[in-house]
């Protein structure tokens, strides 16, 4: 039996449809933090969309991040500290913005590859949306327990993809 080399190295598609994420989060013009998201109905790709301000409104590379200031519980080795962090809130959520660019009808029962954990607003509007998969790499663990939670509730499949490695292309430095 002859195998195909080409097999072998073909992507699956998780990968494949990360790498995308990826790619499109390249496109964020947020100096902090540049996250894509894409809708999969089956194998079929159904939207884009990164994390930016609203079409036609100075952007962070023009106007700058908008920064709030937010105290943010973290518990370290048992004990409970109020840390104080920093945000940008000029930007529409990638998750957001997918939700506003596609149909309902797309989304029924559809998948949700996003670069990043979503927060605790995008996961609570995800979960009205009609997707019932979320798939994301990087972790954000300040939602993480309520994010988890609440998928739990609804039944939609959460995963994180732990050895996913993205493409060269799409790594870029933002400030965390
Ligand atoms: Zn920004
Ligand atoms: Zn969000």
């Amino acid at each position: 039996m002859v195998t195909d080399s080409r097999e072998s190295a073909r992507k699956d598609w998780d990968t494949y449809f990360m790498d995308i994420a990826y790619m499109v989060s390249t496109r964020s013009r947020c100096l902090r933090r540049h996250v894509g998201s894409v809708l999969v109905q089956g194998k079929k790709l159904l939207g884009t969309a990164y994390n930016g301000a609203p079409m036609g409104v100075a952007d962070c590379s023009e106007a700058g991040c908008m920064i709030v200031e937010e105290l943010e519980l973290q518990i370290t080795g048992g004990e409970e500290q109020m840390i104080k962090k920093q945000r940008c809130i000029r930007t529409i959520h990638a998750e957001q913005n997918l939700l506003l660019f596609t149909d309902r009808i797309d989304r029924e029962g559809s998948t949700v590859y996003v670069t990043d954990q979503p927060c605790w607003t995008c996961a609570n509007m995800l979960a009205n949306s009609g997707i019932n998969e979320i798939v994301y790499h990087r972790s954000y663990p300040k939602d993480s327990d309520k994010v988890v939670n609440l998928m739990q509730q609804k039944g939609i499949q959460f995963r994180s993809l732990a050895d996913y490695e993205p493409p060269e292309q799409a790594k870029i430095n933002v400030k965390s």
